[in-house]
């Protein structure tokens, strides 16, 4: 993919960057391995003051930051703002707890004494998409930092001003040399930097393909790799929700972000008994959005990242329809400049359709209706992916028993599935695996080590 700024909103391209050779690349990694060296050394205090003055600056520089978010990707700009604000505090996060995480823990044996040491493992690579270019290299970036790794960001392609920004943030708070690096190279490439034997580690955030390519090329040199892949979550909807406040979420958990997350609601499932009136109110809700310009802060609909994505995403519409879906809602490209598409709910979708099996990236909720929980339960759990997924009910104790039963990473019970930096993040099955954020996420790229005094 070109590497470039290509407005979604216009289609217009603002600016193209040059790849980097293998050449660069390789210098780019020696310098980060050098860095390793030193930055292994320092102390936790050392590496918190250096990531609490990233996420210092992430928050002064907000206003700028978040209009390259919705200038390359198109999100709303409050969305940007908030992404900003998410992203500091997982930096701050990190840099407030990693040390009592990495804290040595002492074991109970049989024999003699025993500890475990936590110590980095080196130069990371973390291969980051533009649906959050600012949330998703924070979560990787902070807590490998902090146990004492160095990092190589390659951004999507789509994103480069937003991932050169970060690298700057990076420097302006004081790190060394390499701490740190963007690296502008295609995913063609990528396979080769993965072999490199000073990379130790690699994590990527992205599509199955792209996480299939990654893991198959760190396995290549046995080193460890973490994917967070899609998702299609399953927001169910049981008889004795509070339904008003169902809808509300449902919109919220398939429109942020213009339907563009991993973990968005993309499979509504309802209880026949409440079936019409939560469709109603879902409709009324959705078809009320006021389309535009995402820079502007009265917008509720704006494009998605790419004309890529919006053709991409009608195609898979469009096939699901062929197929015997039923357009319940929108449907349609938006009549004007840009990645638009309008809110879409598609009805009847069947086993065999593709908005029953694939993941819909962009504002289309597939909505079924199932007769009890045991229905609603089979239909979640009848998806290659395995991400996140939500329960809304006022019995807490019925949620919490049918949470139990989705084969997930994540179920929220009154709630879409979210992110915060204190809960972990992830998922099974076809949509990866290993845990980003809370005191998970950094325990993936150290080594654990055994001390035992006899
Ligand atoms: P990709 O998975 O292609 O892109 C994500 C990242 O992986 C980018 O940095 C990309 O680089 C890189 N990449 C792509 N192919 C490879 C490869 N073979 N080896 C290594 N790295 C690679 O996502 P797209 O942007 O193409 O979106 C396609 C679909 O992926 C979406 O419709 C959605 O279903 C899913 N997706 C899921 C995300 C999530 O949050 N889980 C995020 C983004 C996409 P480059 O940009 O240079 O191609």
């Amino acid at each position: 993919m070109a590497i470039q700024t290509v407005n979604p909103f216009s289609n217009e391209l603002i600016k193209s960057f040059k790849e980097m050779s293998p050449e660069v690349v390789a210098v780019e990694i020696s310098i980060a391995d050098e860095t390793f060296q030193s930055w292994r050394k320092t102390t936790y205090a050392e590496r918190a003051d250096l990531l609490h003055g990233v996420a210092k600056l992430m928050r002064e520089q907000r206003d700028q930051l978040s209009k390259l978010i919705t200038l390359e990707m198109g999100k709303l700009i409050a969305q940007s703002y908030g992404e900003i604000a998410l992203s500091a505090d997982i930096i701050d996060y990190y840099a407030t707890n990693g040390e009592a995480f990495l804290s040595d823990q002492k074991l109970e044996t049989e024999y003699g004494e025993a500890y475990i040491k936590s110590t980095p493992i080196g130069v990371l690579l973390g291969v980051e998409p533009w649906n959050f270019p600012f949330y998703q290299v924070a979560r990787f970036a902070a807590p490998n930092i902090m146990a004492g790794n160095v990092v190589l960001v390659k951004h999507a392609s789509n994103v480069p001003q937003c991932a050169l920004a970060i690298q700057e943030l990076f420097a302006q708070a004081g790190a060394p040399k390499g701490l740190y690096t963007n690296l502008f190279v295609s995913g063609s490439l990528i396979d080769d930097v993965v072999a490199d034997p000073r990379i130790k580690g690699v994590s990527l955030t992205g599509s199955e393909t792209a996480g299939a390519s990654i893991a198959a090329a760190a396995g290549k040199f046995l080193k460890k790799s973490v994917l967070e892949l899609g998702g299609s979550d399953a927001f169910i909807v049981l008889e004795d929700a509070d339904l008003d406040k169902a809808v509300d979420w449902a919109v919220i958990g398939r429109m942020n972000n213009t339907g563009q997350c991993c973990v968005a609601s993309k499979r509504i499932i309802v209880l026949e008994a409440v079936a019409d009136e939560f469709l109603d109110k879902f409709k009324a809700k959705l078809t009320g959005l006021k389309v535009g310009d995402p820079m502007d802060e009265d917008t509720e609909l704006g494009p998605l990242s790419s004309e890529g994505a919006v053709i991409q995403l009608i195609e898979q519409v469009q096939r699901s329809v062929r197929a015997g879906a039923k357009v319940l809602l929108g449907g349609k490209l938006i009549d004007r400049k840009g990645a638009f598409i309008e809110a879409t709910i598609l009805g009847n979708v069947k086993p065999g359709m593709a908005a029953y099996h694939e993941e819909l990236f962009g504002p289309v909720a597939s909505f079924y209706r199932v007769k009890n929980e045991q229905e609603a339960i089979d239909l979640a759990n009848d998806s290659s992916f395995g991400l996140g997924g939500s329960i809304f009910t006022n019995d807490i104790e019925r949620g919490k028993r049918l949470a139990e039963q989705i084969d997930t990473g994540m179920v929220f019970i009154n709630h879409p599935t979210w992110t915060q930096p204190d809960l972990p993040f992830g998922g099974t099955k076809g949509s990866g695996y290993g845990r980003e954020l809370s005191s998970l996420g950094i325990q993936e790229f150290v080594n654990k080590k055994l001390i035992r005094i006899s």
